[in-house]
């Protein structure tokens, strides 16, 4: 089986920061033996790996040494139908967003408030994707995986993958050991709307929609978007660039006195979750420029690539976004793409 390993190619257009990437190999993994064929060369050959989806979670440097393979496999199977739900096997290369809209198309409902996300299905489980309340966990059965450690294919269930907030295994003490290659969901065939969050009830009820349906809240939560968030076609990103950080309780109360317009929603036991976007802007950064990357004018928690950025630029910036976060409200904000290599 020829692996089709291509050399030096550039990754600009695989990366939805927009940077100027070039990888010393390339591949594509359509199918598992040609998944398995290029780990086992790589592991000959002793080439760092990078398992690449879409690219819209990563911050990559100019030069990728060793292989990069991108999951392509395809296919969307309905394994069973039952009362009033639906089990769905996804492959991990399918494309996020079309997904959902199939998803919506065949009356299976629940993915309408995390529309619009980039990249695959196989990177969703790595950290949990979300949005608008709403969070890939919410519908998700198992995976399957190739282990690299044990070389075997291997069905990991929900219970087992630690999802947390914008947080899985996966993301933690397993990052790379494991190759999604597909995900089972379970859906609904009955509309259960999740509306109570940032806005969605008050937008729709602003189009005068009384009582909407899936396609409403799909539509809905498209155009918010599309008003708030930078297309990576247009000015490379990764999206939130920051997590939202989770402090104790008696912190937050402290700042609230010191700052009454804080953001900040429960997050568990005595836990609260500020917006990061909320203190960057408060800190003054919201459209600031420095060279050729800046933080997003309409919401700063995205920082943007105007046109010839690259990885050092970017993280300079991040790092004194850091350091005035940090000194204002006392909060360290963390980095919530990952960074390859290291
Ligand atoms: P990549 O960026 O290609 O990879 C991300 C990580 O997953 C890497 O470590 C990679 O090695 C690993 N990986 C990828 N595929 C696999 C696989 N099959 N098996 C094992 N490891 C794999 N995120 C949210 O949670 N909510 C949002 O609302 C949201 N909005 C966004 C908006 C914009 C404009 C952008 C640019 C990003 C946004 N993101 C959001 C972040 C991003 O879309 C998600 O993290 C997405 O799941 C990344 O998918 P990807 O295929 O691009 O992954
Ligand atoms: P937003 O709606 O302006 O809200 C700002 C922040 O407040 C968000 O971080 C959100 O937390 C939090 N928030 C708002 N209403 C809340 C509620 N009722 N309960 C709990 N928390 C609440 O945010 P936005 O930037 O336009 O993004 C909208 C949604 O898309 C958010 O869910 C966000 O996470 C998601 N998104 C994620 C990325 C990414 O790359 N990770 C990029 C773009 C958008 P949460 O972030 O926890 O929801």
């Amino acid at each position: 089986m020829s692996l089709a390993i291509t050399q030096h190619v550039s990754l600009k257009a695989h990366n939805s920061l927009g940077f100027e990437v070039v990888a010393e190999r390339f591949s594509r993994a359509e199918s598992l033996p040609q998944l398995q064929g290029l780990l086992a060369e790589a592991e000959a050959q002793q080439w760092p790996v990078l398992l690449l989806g879409g690219g819209s979670n990563l911050i990559l440097s100019d030069q990728l040494p060793g292989l990069v393979i991108q999951l392509a496999n395809r296919g969307i199977e309905l394994v069973e139908h039952q009362t009033d739900q639906v089990l769905v096997d996804v492959a991990a290369g399918e494309n996020w967003h079309d997904w959902v809209q199939h998803s919506l198309n065949q009356g299976w409902y629940g993915l309408e408030n995390m529309a619009l996300i980039p990249g695959t299905v196989g990177a969703a489980p790595i950290q949990n994707i979300g949005a608008y309340g709403v969070e890939l966990k919410d519908f998700f059965v198992s995976l399957t995986a190739w282990d690299r450690q044990t070389r075997a294919l291997v069905t990991i269930a929900r219970e087992d993958c630690d999802f947390a907030y914008r947080w899985s295994r996966f993301k933690g003490e397993d990052a790379g050991r494991y190759v999604i290659w597909s995900v089972r969901f379970a859906l609904s065939t009955v509309p259960k709307l999740q509306l109570g969050y940032g806005g969605v009830a008050d937008y729709l009820a602003g189009k005068g929609i009384v009582e909407p349906g899936p396609q409403d809240l799909f539509d809905a939560i498209c155009d918010i978007r599309q008003s708030k968030l930078p297309d990576p076609a247009v000015l490379g990103n990764a999206g939130s660039f920051f997590e939202n950080p989770i402090i104790p309780q008696a912190q937050c109360d402290v700042l609230k006195q010191q700052f009454p317009n804080l953001v900040a929603f429960p997050a568990g036991e005595g836990a609260m979750k500020l917006a990061a976007g909320w203190l960057i802007d408060q800190a003054g950064w919201k459209g600031h420029r420095a060279g050729h990357v800046g933080v997003y004018e309409k919401q700063a928690l995205v920082l943007v690539n105007h046109g010839e950025g690259n990885r050092t630029e970017l993280l300079a910036l991040a790092a004194s976004i850091q350091a005035s976060v940090l000194e204002k409200f006392g909060v360290q904000l963390e980095i919530e793409p990952r960074q390859y290599p290291r």
